[in-house]
């Protein structure tokens, strides 16, 4: 099956910083992006790169109005010594498709699809920053295009994938977070669609997050959709909880986003030896842990910050503080260790890491 090449005259490259520590994250895009078309009568085709450019959509598009549409984030990181790494995308590629099959978007190839995205990154592989700390960030999102206003699965659609370079996510060191649970907000309930990752769970994440904002937090821990007892994730990460030699994060209950950094969060973990439970686990518990002095660590987990060093816990107008409220020595670890295997700096014993540019 054919891939079709459009390259750019004249790479943009010059538009961005000249210097890594001002990409920031999600501001600049490199030169070129993947798109690929579905059709009922043609099924996936058309796959081809083409320059960065506008989208053109009738605005009776069902991704406008209801919300159909899947995305990614995944990294390339380039290696001391110049080669481009891949960080379990196949991993990123199997839940956009399991994504995909939640919000009704027909399968795609995967393998053809996996193809695509490693030529993509090697020929923008010039984009990918160079200082430790910084990346490319891989967006692909799925979108339905039919103009059409009733509801129902869309029957034309639109694949793409678009690339930023970003800036290292704690360029002045690890800062610990605020992080506050409501009583009322949920962000996702078992059932519905928050072990996708779709557009609408970070529509429905805002106004709860504004709120933290204001009340002095930085992001929202959320609690379970129905009983508003337990504790899920935080912002848009999984959380993690270490209560005396227990490390505890949420089970896959199905409001869960299976994170990929979650995942390698457990197994560095159990393979240093540590007890990781995936257990439920209530607010109330947290908060008397962090009393009695037995929560020693906190931190969120996810591809764009690899780990976040949680340091208070703000619920129903109390805050209590975890360990000595500074980042804790495991998070340190952990947030060493993975981004070490990301930059290729220690060995990937689990066949995470794939070299592109060989
Ligand atoms: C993307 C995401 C995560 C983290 O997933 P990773 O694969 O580790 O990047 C966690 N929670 C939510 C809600 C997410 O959208």
């Amino acid at each position: 099956m054919s891939l079709r090449i459009e390259q750019i005259e004249e790479s943009r490259r010059k538009q961005r910083p000249a210097s890594d520590a001002e990409l920031a994250f999600g501001r600049y895009f490199t030169d070129h992006m993947m798109m690929w078309n579905f059709s009922a009568e043609q099924g996936w085709h058309d796959l081809r790169i083409v320059p960065h450019q506008p989208l053109t959509l009738d605005p009776a598009s069902m991704i406008l109005h209801y919300g159909q549409q899947v995305f990614e984030g995944l990294k390339a990181y380039r290696t001391a010594e110049g080669g481009i790494h891949l960080f379990r995308y196949r991993d990123h590629l199997a839940r956009l498709a399991r994504s995909a099959a939640r919000l009704c978007i027909p399968a795609f190839d995967q393998q053809q699809f996996a193809d695509a995205l490693r030529q993509l990154v090697l020929l923008d592989r010039h984009w990918v920053p160079e200082s430790d700390g910084c990346a490319l960030y891989v967006r692909p999102t799925i979108i339905a295009t039919d103009p059409f206003l009733g509801v129902r699965p869309s029957q034309t659609y639109l694949f793409y994938v678009i690339l930023s370079p970003v800036g290292a996510y704690y360029p002045e060191g690890f800062n610990p977070v605020r992080i506050m649970a409501h009583d009322s907000y949920v962000r996702a309930v078992a059932g519905g669609v928050g072990e996708a990752k779709t557009a609408g769970n970070y529509a429905a994440s805002m106004l709860a997050q504004l709120e933290a904002k204001k009340q002095g937090f930085t992001q929202v821990l959320w609690l379970d959709g129905k009983e508003h007892r337990y504790v899920e994730e935080v912002g848009t990460m999984n959380i993690f909880f270490k209560i005396g030699e227990e490390i505890i994060t949420s089970p896959l209950t199905g409001s869960i986003l299976p994170g990929v950094t979650r995942d390698t969060t457990i197994t560095v973990l159990r393979d240093w030896g540590y007890t990781v439970s995936e257990r439920a686990l209530t607010i109330d518990a947290v908060l008397a842990a962090a009393a009695d002095g037995s929560l020693d660590e906190v931190f969120g987990t996810g591809t764009a910050a690899v780990i976040s060093p949680v340091g208070h816990i703000g619920f129903r107008g109390k805050t209590e503080r975890v360990g000595d409220g500074l980042t804790g020595e495991l998070s340190q670890r952990l947030f060493d260790h993975i981004t070490a295997l990301q930059y290729g700096r220690v060995p990937d014993t689990h066949g995470w890491v794939e070299r592109i540019d060989l």
